[in-house]
């Protein structure tokens, strides 16, 4: 396992240092461009450079099983204040950190208004990040993702059951919100006026929780309803559920997890010494472990969050690639 870490620790590594050897470069793009930025300057903005930092400390942590739940709270935080919060705060400071286009919006509009280079950047690192570790991106930058999780590990300390996920009810739900989307939306079927443009209906808008972190009071209270009553209700019913957002309702979400599916790091089942106590399936928040148990090779989500490597007393999960797998048989 020590050799293993070894020849992986450079993938971790090209993630930090990518995003540190880039700083300056982005610092450099502080002058207004005449010309729309192009992939690669868009990609050097400080939003995508300390995403790639957060991601490689992120799975270093978890490869070299140094990860802990003080460490996993401090990222959270981190992801939460730079992507959420400080992003829109009326600071010039944080401007470069904002969640514009959000995951949601990177799937939805570029469906609608065509791939724009701001989406295609989002969606390539969002992808990348996926097939990297699963769900690097989800499991520790999204600041949804990571607001859900924390509320989550709050519900743990204060001992509320949390309620299990059927995840093909929930799978249906989100392909059922997608399917919707495609129809309402992409066969610009209704429409609204917007700024006096005449635009089809965006289904996702109406549901988007990343409007959650945009604090500005709306026109109409119709409007502050659609605005936060998404982030207001994946805040409550985090509580009872692991990251409802996410399994329901993010396209995104639904994107990743045909993806993660081809990621170099996963959670890998050892056995022996497994025994099937089944403690990590009580544990784990997520309907993956059951999954992974039986060695399906289709998985329901895995958010990369370590609580089923952590919660086993045999040491029978590992995050790492199938070659732990064999080294270890
Ligand atoms: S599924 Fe969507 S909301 Fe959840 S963490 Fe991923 S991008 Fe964020
Ligand atoms: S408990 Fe394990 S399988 Fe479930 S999301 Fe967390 S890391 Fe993935």
């Amino acid at each position: 396992m020590h050799a293993l870490i070894k020849r992986l620790k450079p993938v971790c590594w090209s993630l930090f240092t990518f995003g540190l050897m880039t700083l300056p470069l982005s610092a450099q793009g502080g002058q207004t461009p005449k010309k729309p930025p192009t992939f690669f300057e868009f990609l050097l903005r400080p939003k995508f450079i300390t995403m790639f930092v957060i991601a490689g400390i992120a799975l270093f942590l978890l490869l070299s099983k140094r990860m802990n739940s003080r460490i996993k709270v401090t990222i959270l935080l981190l992801s939460t204040f730079l992507y959420g919060i400080a992003a829109n705060l009326p600071l010039k400071l944080f401007a470069s950190f904002s969640m514009h286009p959000s995951p949601i919006c990177s799937v939805a509009k570029a469906m609608l208004y065509g791939f724009r280079i701001p989406m295609i950047v989002s969606l390539a690192v969002i992808l990348f990040l996926t097939l990297v570790g699963p769900k690097l991106f989800c499991g520790w930058i999204c600041p949804v993702g990571a607001t859900q999780e924390l509320i989550g590990m709050a519900a743990d300390k204060m001992k509320i059951k949390r309620l299990p996920w059927n995840f093909r009810l929930s799978q249906f739900i989100r392909v059922g919100i997608f399917l919707l989307f495609l129809f309402v939306s992409g066969t610009a079927i209704l429409h609204i006026v917007n700024q006096g443009t005449v635009v089809p209906i965006a289904l996702y808008d109406y549901v988007n929780a990343f409007h959650g972190f945009e604090i500005t009071l709306q026109k109409t209270l119709l409007d502050n309803i659609i605005h936060f009553l998404p982030f207001i209700l994946t805040v409550v019913l985090s509580f009872k559920l692991y990251r409802p957002f996410c399994y329901l309702v993010c396209p995104i979400g639904l994107l990743t997890n045909l993806v993660e599916h081809f990621a170099i790091f996963r959670i890998t089942l050892v056995k022996p010494p497994c025994n099937d106590c089944s403690i990590c399936e009580k544990k784990s928040p997520c309907p993956t472990v059951p999954e992974i148990m039986k060695e399906a090779v289709v998985r329901p989500d895995c958010f990369a969050c370590n609580i089923c490597v952590d919660c086993c007393p045999k040491s029978s999960l590992e995050f790492g690639t199938q070659l732990v797998r064999e080294e270890k048989e």
